[in-house]
């Protein structure tokens, strides 16, 4: 082989990037690792957020602590040659005053910002000895009316990887948008469509987004963008929507209200209006021959696990089976025993898979399932096993849906008559964000909490005021109740997080708590020491249940009334709210204690949203502002968010638009039209990128 032919070959895809002037193999390759490999991604890779530096400050104008804008002069230009560290120090003139500038170990700078060159300096301002300063702020050299890249417009800062760098990323956009915008964008909507939908021009629409006249037109460019990606997801979901239920049909579950009624008697409590409703829904989509698709949404403690014992039931009556899907062992074992009770009075067969089952029991288990000898199987991931079949399974409900993957939720549904299917979860999404990323899914929503619940009150604690709450703690376990410790366990960190945990354990174990059991239980601890912990914690023989967030999920202990979470800064506000749902189960007061001092504002935020409202619904949409909708709707295949600009909570009017344009478009075959052509390539090629 000769040595031309050993050297490294770009793959054919990056070549089209490299017509950029200045990508070379090493920026091409960084781009990658950004997820862009052609030019239309390139194009399509926009700023993370703008900057305002469109305004000049003037000089004696500016203020310590602002960020400014400034252009002037160089006065003066000094390298302070301290070994290792060298300072180099500017001094920048307008008409009205100097400002300095300085930079650590930046001496190639001497060479570039000479004396009487005109430049824009932009950064934060400091009033430090005396005298206003900037600390390496971003530069721009003016020449002759050139025009400027980096300082003097409204500024893109866009999303970095190692080898890449602000400065040389917007020469590479002015140059990709001078060069390449042409032949890479293509408008694909008829402008009649796009007038009405008063939508920017494509082209328009990508130059704006890099590089915006002003704030006007950024806004009305990243409208058309969003738009863009909504309808192309709605399309696809659609598209999706049409294959699923076209094909299938599903056991008819009769009977609903008569099996209610004898439920409802049987029952200690009466229902709640909300539980009463959502049982009526199911009522109705189980007489169909249509598969169900239900979300059950209801906030924690709101009782969804009596409405999904009542589909079992109904299940079991109609003398077909039913599944009951969990995430964890603890709270498979605790549904488990949940369900049993509910449905003894009925004469139901139940029985638990999960891991732990010993083989002999499993296989006794399987061998009734396959004869329909067994109608209720509540468990794990245990029975998505290949070796696990049904007889007739008409009902499968799935707990906290979010822990589950797509793929593992439909393992369950892979029958010739499909089950009817049931996800529940605690994590509440709102009504339009709901449908819009599960397209067609039907929603029964439980605000209501049962009757006599009192409202969990709750603090941010700081550390000097640890030592009264537990003290407090104290007081409250001498009078019978208990308590739960959370300590976050991130997995980066996991080491060093499980024996903060365990160290603060048997510090609180000698310390305050010495007269009180308390029991540990954490995912690295055996399943047979954590069941029996849990039990003795049931039991109220463990006082306190010092636990990492395997408790997040699920757990129903009404007599634990206090939680204390460390560290809570660490944790996401909706895993907060679930954490906090662990209390307030039952008729007593209950207290949370929040321990932290989060360093960023978000972080405080986040606590000071806790403090302020117990709706897991008002939680759920704070919590979606702040992080985005990433984990309720997953990635795509390819591990990309679904929408990269758009937010469909902050921008759900556009979602909305684009919802209504999807079925538009869908409901009179407009794609199939001749002015629809461009747009239907445009979707199948984005339809495989799903
Ligand atoms: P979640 O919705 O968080 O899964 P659960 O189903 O675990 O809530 O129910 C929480 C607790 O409330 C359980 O102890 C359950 O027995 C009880 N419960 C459910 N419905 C009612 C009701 N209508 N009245 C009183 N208690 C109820
Ligand atoms: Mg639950």
């Amino acid at each position: 082989m000769s040595p031309v032919q050993d050297k490294p070959r770009l793959p054919e895809s990056f070549s089209s990037l490299r017509y950029v002037k200045g990508v070379g193999p090493k920026r091409a390759e960084a781009f990658e690792k950004l997820g862009v490999r052609s030019l239309h991604d390139l194009l399509y890779f926009f700023p993370r957020r703008y900057e305002d530096r469109s305004q000049f400050t003037a000089i004696d104008k500016v203020q310590a602590g602002e960020t400014a804008t400034v252009c002037g002069e160089i006065l003066d230009m000094r390298l302070k040659p301290i070994p290792r560290m060298p300072i180099l120090e500017a001094t920048l003139g307008d008409e009205t005053g100097a400002i300095h500038a300085v930079w650590f170990n930046q001496r190639y700078l001497k060479d570039i910002l000479r004396v009487g060159r005109k430049v824009i300096f932009y950064g934060k301002v400091e009033f430090y000895k005396n005298r206003f300063q900037m600390t390496s702020p971003e530069y721009e050299i003016i020449e002759g009316d050139e025009q400027t890249v980096h300082t003097g417009i409204i500024t893109p800062i866009y999303p970095l990887t190692e080898g890449l760098y602000q400065r040389s990323m917007r020469a590479t956009f002015r140059e990709a948008l001078a060069r390449t915008l042409d032949e890479t964008i293509h408008d694909f909507y008829p402008g009649s469509f796009r007038a009405s939908k008063n939508l920017a021009d494509l082209r328009e629409a990508v130059r704006e987004m890099h590089f915006p006249e002003n704030f006007e037109s950024l806004a009305r460019a990243r409208r058309r963008i969003i738009f863009d990606e909504f309808l192309i997801f709605q399309m696809v979901l659609l598209e999706r929507f049409e294959k699923a239920t076209e094909k299938y049909r599903a056991h008819v579950l009769k009977e609903g209200t008569a099996v209610m009624a004898g439920f409802v008697k049987s029952l200690p409590f009466t229902l709640t209006a909300s539980q009463a409703q959502a049982m009526h829904d199911l009522i109705a989509d189980l007489a169909s021959e249509r598969p169900m698709n239900r979300l059950l949404q209801g906030d924690v403690g709101s009782g969804k696990t009596v409405v999904a014992a009542f589909t079992l039931l109904l299940a079991a009556k109609n003398k077909m089976q039913a599944a009951l899907l969990v995430p964890t062992e603890i709270l498979a074992e605790q549904h488990f025993r949940s369900i049993q009770k509910l449905l003894q009075p009925f004469g139901v067969t139940t029985a638990l898979l999960t891991a732990a089952t010993e083989p002999e029991k499993r296989g006794k288990m399987l061998a009734e399932l396959k004869q329909n000898r067994l109608a209720v199987l509540v468990g794990t991931h245990a029975m998505l096993q290949e070796d696990v079949t049904f007889h007739s399974l008409s009902m499968a409900v799935i707990d906290e849906q979010h822990k589950f993957g797509v793929e593992q939720r439909t393992r369950l549904l892979e029958y010739a008559v499909r089950p009817h299917q049931l996800v529940m979860t605690a994590t509440p999404i709102p009504r339009t964000l709901a449908l819009t990323i599960y397209g067609d899914l039907k929603i029964s929503t439980m605000k209501e909490l049962p009757a006599g619940r009192q409202p969990i009150k709750t603090y941010w604690i700081t550390r000097t005021k640890q030592d009264e709450v537990l003290e407090h703690v104290r007081q409250k376990l001498a009078q019978g109740e208990q308590a739960y410790f959370v300590f976050p366990l991130i997995e980066e960190t996991e080491k060093i997080d499980l024996k903060a945990a365990e160290k603060e354990f048997k510090q609180l174990k000698a310390g305050v708590f010495k007269d009180y059991k308390m029991g540990l239980v954490h995912g690295r601890i055996a399943r047979e020491e954590r069941e029996w912990m849990m039990r003795e914690f049931r039991e109220g023989k463990i006082h306190i249940l010092v636990a990492t967030s395997v408790v997040e999920v699920g757990v129903d202990h009404p007599n634990a009334t206090i939680m204390v979470i460390e560290n809570a800064e660490r944790f996401g506000l909706a895993q907060l709210h679930q954490l906090r749902g662990r209390i307030g189960r039952g008729a007593k007061a209950s207290e949370c204690f929040l321990f932290g001092e989060p360093t960023t504002e978000e972080g405080q935020r986040r606590l000071r949203i806790m403090t302020k409202t117990q709706d897991g619904f008002l939680i759920a949409e704070e919590d979606l502002k702040l992080r985005g909708p990433g984990d309720f709707m997953g990635t795509r295949q390819s591990g990309e968010p679904y929408f990269r600009v758009g937010h469909p909570l902050l921008d759900e009017n556009v979602l909305l638009e684009a919802r209504e344009a999807a079925r538009w478009l869908k409901r009179d075959n407009r794609l199939e039209t001749s002015e629809w052509a461009a747009f239907k390539s445009y979707l199948e090629k984005s339809v495989i990128a799903y």
